[in-house]
């Protein structure tokens, strides 16, 4: 069901891997993704969803809502409500820091959109006013370096001050490096980052957007989920 999984402080992380199924509701079939998100419910507990918008809001969870907030962060200030962002490509970034009402828990939908917006800055702002210390961010997998291919004009309008983004696909065209790229941004808001790798476009247990446009490979979405047993 996991492509990674890990623990920290209590908190526990995970990536869903294809054999956990599509998870999002608008891809396919509805009752297949809600039918799929019972069964990871199943071990993390209900699950909160975002009506994700390549935006850079931060959503705190412990406030209600009636329907999924529209957004591409989450944020927790105790790591009680568990968390989840929908990906294929973007990349699903995790975090956890330490606060004084428990572990301050966020996570974030970061695609090329998201990351000019500055998704990570707000996300781990949010986590710092809820007064988080030591924070780490696990970034899960998406569409390599070597793969997410972009137009020239692209990469010149974009990479030129931004560490890291710029890249080439294997065969010599030009890219963007999103993991790269995400990795430098949260360096420099001095959070601990720990790259658990994947290529969503290349690996047939990771679903991929880009692949399934252009080769016919199964559409879906994978989950990035940070919970509190
Ligand atoms: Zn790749």
């Amino acid at each position: 069901m996991f492509y990674w999984r890990g623990e920290h402080e209590g908190v526990q992380l995970g990536f869903t891997s294809a054999e956990a199924g599509n998870l999002a509701a608008h891809v396919g079939s509805a009752d297949a993704a809600r039918r799929n998100r019972v069964a990871l419910e199943r071990v993390t507990g209900s699950l909160r969803f975002l009506n994700q918008t390549h935006s850079a809001d931060v959503h705190d969870a412990l406030e209600p809502t009636d329907s999924p907030p529209s957004g591409d962060a989450w944020v927790c200030e105790d790591g009680s409500v568990s968390l989840a962002v929908a990906v294929a490509d973007c990349l699903p970034v995790l975090l956890v820091g330490g606060g004084p009402r428990g572990p301050v828990t966020a996570a974030a939908h970061a695609g090329r959109s998201g990351l000019m917006a500055g998704v990570l800055e707000n996300t781990v702002r949010a986590m710092r006013q809820r007064r988080a210390q030591s924070i780490r961010a696990w970034i899960g997998p998406g569409a390599c370096g070597s793969c997410y291919e972009v137009p020239q004009e692209m990469v010149n309008d974009l990479a030129s001050h931004r560490p890291g983004l710029a890249s080439l696909t294997r065969w010599g065209t030009p890219a963007l490096d999103l993991r790269a790229h995400a990795a430098a941004l949260l360096e420099e808001q001095s959070v601990d980052v720990h790259d658990v790798g994947g290529c969503t476009i290349e690996e047939a247990r990771l679903f991929s957007h880009r692949a399934a446009q252009s080769r016919g490979a199964p559409e879906g979405r994978l989950a990035g989920v940070v919970w509190k047993p």
